[in-house]
């Protein structure tokens, strides 16, 4: 251990006995504030989730919903910010004393889905619905800006909330989101030291789900070209068959995987979409391949496209034909920082009780909250959102996807005690470590 280690390790040892001995953090009667504070907004909040749901607009098209959130945000007295990255909104909230800030990110894209459920606030936008539950998380974070703002007198430092467009991709040829957020500064005037972030998530109302360091996958965009030599169907050696090639191509892929890689680091390479050939009679010519390569290491992340194209290259030049290889970087490992994790897991279980916080397995799926966590400390959960009395629920999107609206409230009452104790950390210990 480094000296440097050995000083943060000595911070948060201070920090965790000092939360623990003097209980510091959450004195009761801002808990019962608080929950006094969302008992009273519940509706109000319930009502604005509701027509988000009725009213989903795609990635980078968010414009009715980055008014509402404004304009909302604005009769809260907090520094609004619009048109960041397109459609992001920030709100600013400063506290009584000046101090350290923290940022909250909801994300306010919907997919195109058509809405399939049975509920009376079904989206009145055809082919477009909120089935990544991204209204549930803009309706948590307009709460906790009411909440908090209701309880500004309490506040040491700043809390940025921060409204992102397009996690779920941008319309072709845009860019967007949380990276376009990043670019235009919203992680700094004033800096953020720290970021939270939640995702609703098909299990049991009342429990989250955690873990420290990686908690979802990087994703990245690869295609091959496959160029052969057409010729008659019935005079293959007059030819080099693409679509034979790419057959060879794609069973070695599996290879990488299962051969060249650590198993106990998990890999998915998945080629979703294959496209070749005219006509049953003649040996096609060329063949496209598209996948997309999840891994939770840089090492992995490196390694994959080069043994991608040593593949390609190998079985294309001993057959005589050519290939080009495309490869393009998405979003980055989510990696939910060990120090900051160390400080506001106990918060979560004190917030839901033993019990109610899980551990979480490594997710494959990719989430751009990842471009914000690279640049400072950040802290992601999933938040439960499936009525307990019933047995499972449709999954993420899915055309019947239908949280639970309970899960609004204790989300707000998460968010609200996660923001006050990384504050009281931060401003009582010092900034948590950048790595
Ligand atoms: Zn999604
Ligand atoms: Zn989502």
């Amino acid at each position: 251990m480094s000296k440097k280690q050995g000083v943060i390790s000595l911070a948060i040892l201070i920090g965790l006995l000092s939360t623990y001995f003097m209980g510091w953090g959450l004195d009761s009667q801002t808990a019962l504030l608080i929950d006094q504070e969302i008992k009273k907004h519940t509706p109000e909040i319930i009502r604005t989730r509701r027509f988000l749901h009725m009213n989903p607009e795609l990635g980078n098209r968010e414009f009715e919903t980055a008014n509402l959130i404004a304009s909302k945000l604005l009769s809260f007295g907090l520094e609004v910010k619009s048109g960041i990255a397109i459609t992001g909104v920030t709100g600013l909230l400063r506290g009584m004393e000046p101090g350290p800030t923290v940022g909250l990110r909801a994300d306010m894209d919907a997919l195109p889905i058509q809405e399939l459920t049975d509920v009376s606030f079904k989206s009145l936008n055809p082919g477009v619905m909120h089935a990544c539950g991204h209204d549930i998380h803009v309706a948590i974070a307009l709460g906790t800006a009411k909440v908090m703002s209701a309880l500004r007198d309490k506040i040491n430092g700043n809390i940025k909330f921060i409204f992102q467009p397009a996690e779920e991709g941008t319309p072709a040829g845009e860019e967007g989101g949380a990276d376009a957020m990043v670019l235009e500064g919203v992680l700094e005037n004033p800096p953020i030291q720290a970021i939270l972030g939640l995702h609703v998530w098909p299990e049991n109302l009342g429990q989250v789900y955690f873990s420290p360091g990686p908690i979802m996958a990087s994703s990245d965009w690869f295609q091959i070209v496959i160029e052969g030599k057409s010729s008659h169907a019935a005079r293959p050696h007059e030819g080099i068959d693409a679509i034979a090639l790419s057959s060879q191509v794609i069973v070695n892929l599996q290879s990488i995987v299962s051969r060249a890689v650590d198993p106990t680091d998990p890999v998915v390479v998945t080629i979703g979409k294959i496209e070749g050939g005219t006509k049953a009679n003649i040996i096609a010519e060329k063949v496209t391949i598209e996948g997309t390569i999840r891994t939770l290491n840089e090492t992995n992340r490196k390694k994959i496209p080069r043994l991608i194209e040593d593949v390609v290259r190998g079985i294309t030049h001993s057959f005589g034909a050519s290939y080009v290889f495309h490869y393009k970087k998405g979003t980055p490992l989510l990696y939910n920082h060990p120090d900051l994790a160390s400080i506001l897991a106990p918060t979560l279980t004190r917030t839901l009780g033993e019990g109610n916080v899980r551990d979480i397995k490594p997710q494959m799926v990719a989430e751009d909250f990842s471009y914000f966590a690279q640049k400072i400390p950040g802290f992601y959960f999933f938040l439960g959102v499936k009525d307990p009395e019933k047995p499972s629920m449709a999954p993420l999107h899915s055309p019947y996807f239908n949280p639970d609206e309970r899960s609004i409230a204790l989300g707000i009452k998460i968010m609200c005690r996660l923001l006050f104790d990384s504050l009281e950390y931060q401003r009582n210990i010092g900034e948590v470590p950048r790595q």
